[in-house]
């Protein structure tokens, strides 16, 4: 989508990071939601500037629900544009900007690994230094002082998320970054806040299922509003993201119930996961930071 006026949302609380300008880079609509989410409502609710770059438009996925079962790839194919629909309301609710890299469509979802989606030329993973170029455009105009993306691993090994995570940094070769975080899942907070009761129909994780880390070097704790609004985001992609908090969608019109310590959500796949209150960060490249410190500590803007 263009780059749209972050919206007009009622703020409460100090606005101690006007001036703060932070760039999220991302490999389809739904992951700034699922693995960022909570810094980024947190971030633009404190008056920072935040841009979501989303790399692909996600014309791989499967579809939740009944409804728009027939835009998938190998049927209309029309998932990818239905997708940017979800994105920008997405990007509403967390109060936050939106663009796509080189523009929207211009790289292709490559599917998981191994998928003969990847061998398409316009698949994300065969970019080269297109996109690196395009990154740096980006980085070029935003000057952010902190990028958020994942580790080298993409965080779960998905081929456009290993792909995000190295234009990033080459990218930053080339435009100085001051700090880099990598969007981790903590171990031990993941297993804590399994529930208790899955829908029916739901798995429960293998051990080990889930990406998780041992050790993080900072989080950013969510209150209960920047909680909802992750929340709210991730439900705004219906066809990914099925939340089991009992309500319905046009896409999805089956409600979901579980019982656990907080919010659980599944994508297609439908295993049971936690929306954890805390979303956890490795420091990637750039200054560092203390253990558990505010994720803008130290950066001068
Ligand atoms: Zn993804």
């Amino acid at each position: 989508m263009p780059s749209s006026e972050p919206a007009k949302r009622a703020v409460k609380g100090p606005r101690d990071l006007v001036g703060l300008r932070v760039v999220a880079v991302h490999a389809h609509p739904d992951d700034e939601s699922i693995s960022t989410g909570g810094a980024l409502a947190h971030l633009a609710r404190r008056g920072a500037d935040v841009l979501v770059v989303t790399c692909t438009l996600g014309e791989e996925g499967e579809v939740i629900g009944e409804t728009y079962q027939g835009l998938v790839n190998d049927a209309a194919d029309q998932l990818g544009g239905f997708r940017i629909h979800e994105l920008s309301r997405a990007l509403e609710i967390l109060g936050v900007r939106g663009a796509f890299l080189g523009g929207a469509g211009r790289y292709r979802d490559s599917g998981m690994a191994g998928s003969p989606a990847s061998r398409n030329p316009r698949a994300f993973v065969n970019s080269g230094q297109q996109a690196v170029n395009d990154l740096v455009d980006i980085f070029e105009r935003e000057a952010p002082h902190l990028v958020l993306t994942y580790d080298e691993n993409g965080g779960y090994g998905h081929p456009d998320h290993i792909r995000a995570h190295e234009i990033t940094h080459l990218a930053a070769q080339q435009v100085e970054i001051p700090r880099i975080l990598w969007a981790a899942r903590l171990r031990e907070e993941l297993e804590a806040n399994f529930a208790e009761d899955i829908p029916e129909g739901w798995t429960r994780p293998a051990p080990g299922e889930l990406d998780a880390v041992d050790t993080t070097d900072t989080w950013v704790e969510m209150d209960d509003v920047v909680y909802a609004a992750k929340a709210e985001a991730m439900k705004a992609h219906a066809t990914q993201i099925w939340l089991a908090d009992a309500s319905v969608t046009l896409t999805n019109p089956h409600a979901a119930i579980a019982r656990g310590p907080v919010t659980t959500y599944a994508l297609s796949n439908l295993i049971a996961q936690p929306i954890i209150r805390r979303e956890h960060y490795l420091l990637g490249a750039g200054m560092p930071l203390e253990h558990g410190a505010d994720i803008t500590s130290g950066l001068d803007f």
